[in-house]
């Protein structure tokens, strides 16, 4: 497999390239030449399997020809065995129709998990016995660091320094990333919000003085292989629920649009999607697009659902692409020079068949959560009752199961669930003693000078 820019003006790379890399050097993102697709009988045949047998044949059509299935099938076992389930991404019935999807076990207690374990595999394997230093520069609306974090700490070979934005995410997400001590590990947290961090994250990468002198790697989701380990648990759900023979719908709580462009990945290798409904916050600018093709940013509020305070989303320039059928360099140009663009017709076309959108404000989301605590004895979390209240929504046929998949532990954000039900979520046992650890990290302005140079005196710069 070989992935391409979605902007066509950067090197055509291999999947090991591609994830070492992350962002493509004309700003573009990378995907696959083509879409891979399954049979019917193929998806059949998936019935019953393990979620690690799954993963291996949901992935193994990206990953030549540099990971056979063997080595494929063994960086799985490991990443996925960190896990707290045996299911790794169980499902939960709450009525008739509406399922959870929890993909919450992992060790940050939030679906990020899910990727980034095997993202931190990859790069070691990818990495051992070279004498490359990886500089993986992030930004965070709260789960993606401590995921990263996690799944890199302490592993030769690769610095990590992740961006979260001041204030803005929960006491839990910011311990989990501030607690870890390695020496590997830099925290950083910047004066404004995501979409500051991010936009910082992209001017480096984009930088050539800056992205020539360091190794840089990207683990939020514009890197390719975090998508693609998001679409097994699309197939793993589908199957459980009938797949291939009866059509599935998703409900998923969205920022970035990456969790939810996997959705659109399965359905294109044949998977029988009913709807992907996009569930955002009040900072609404995808169901804004979706619903009327109005791609414009506005300013981000914040809200009890900060992992999804987000005004550009990334991964959405994937979907604009494969729409298009064409490079899309011109159009994200202007987007990112105006702040806002129209999607074409052929867009907007091409979305509406299989997407639905929704934005959810705090009295839907908080009637969500009691409603799944009143109706199934479910806390969730305020970004899974985001996904949960755009599903009841969404009117669809009654005879089509919808999963909402719930995205991260209710312990993470814990006053806002206690304060909409009354019942207050303890952090599980295997996140230890998460208040007491000492932390550490630095504040800096949301400037590229401040960012890039305190970067630069820290990483380590190519042979
Ligand atoms: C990151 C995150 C989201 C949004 O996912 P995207 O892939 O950015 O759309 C939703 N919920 C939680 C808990 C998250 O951490």
């Amino acid at each position: 497999m070989r992935y391409q820019s979605t902007r066509g003006a950067a090197p055509l790379l291999g999947f090991r390239e591609a994830t070492l890399t992350g962002l493509a050097s004309d700003g573009g993102l990378y995907v696959p030449e083509q879409w891979p697709a399954f049979t019917r009988d193929e998806i059949a045949a998936f019935a019953g399997l393990s979620y690690v047998e799954t993963a291996v044949r949901v992935m193994l059509p990206f990953v030549g020809p540099h990971l056979d299935e063997d080595a494929l099938r063994t960086l799985c076992t490991t990443a996925y065995g960190r896990f707290a389930h045996a299911a790794v991404t169980p499902l939960v019935q709450l009525d008739d129709r509406n399922w959870l999807l929890e993909l919450f076990h992992g060790p940050t207690l939030a679906f990020k998990d899910v990727a980034l374990q095997l993202l931190g595999q990859l790069f070691e394997r990818f990495l051992a016995g070279g004498s490359t230093q990886l500089t993986i520069v992030g930004a965070t609306s709260g789960d993606t660091g401590s995921a990263a974090i996690d799944a890199v700490a302490g592993r030769i070979g690769v610095d990590i320094f992740m961006l979260h934005p001041k204030g803005r995410v929960s006491k839990v997400q910011r311990r989990q990333m501030t607690t870890v001590l390695a020496p590997n590990v830099h925290n950083i947290a910047i004066d404004g919000s995501f979409d500051d961090a991010q936009a910082l994250v992209k001017a480096m990468f984009n930088d050539p003085r800056f992205a020539g002198r360091f190794q840089l790697s990207a683990v939020n989701s514009i890197n390719w292989a975090r998508l693609m380990a998001q679409v097994v648990y699309y197939f793993y759900a589908a199957v459980r629920l009938g797949a291939p023979d009866k059509p599935v719908a998703f409900s998923v709580p969205t920022g970035n649009f990456g969790d939810v462009f996997a959705g659109y990945v399965a359905a294109k290798m044949g998977l029988p999607v009913a709807k992907l409904i996009v569930a955002t916050n009040i900072n609404d600018i995808l169901h804004r697009a979706l619903s009327s093709g109005d791609y414009s940013t506005g300013t981000v509020t914040p809200t009890a659902a900060p992992s999804m305070d987000i005004q550009v989303s990334s991964n959405f320039e994937r979907l604009l692409f494969d729409l298009a059928g064409a490079p899309i360099g011109d159009q994200m140009r202007g987007f990112e020079a105006a702040r806002a663009m129209q999607l074409t017709n052929a867009q907007r076309d091409g979305a509406a068949g299989l997407f639905a959108s929704n934005a959810v404000d705090a009295d839907g989301m908080n009637e969500a959560m009691r409603w799944a605590y009143a109706e199934a004895g479910q806390v969730i979390d305020p970004h899974t009752a985001i996904g949960l209240a755009a599903a009841r929504a969404s009117g669809l046929d009654p005879a089509t199961p919808i999963v909402t998949l719930a995205t991260a532990h209710p312990a993470k954000f814990a006053d806002a669930v206690e304060r909409a039900t009354g019942v207050r979520p303890t952090v599980p046992a295997r996140v230890g003693d998460l208040h007491q650890r000492e932390e550490r990290y630095d504040t800096l302005p949301g400037t590229y000078q401040a960012v890039s140079s305190y970067i630069a005196e820290r990483a380590i710069p190519r042979p």
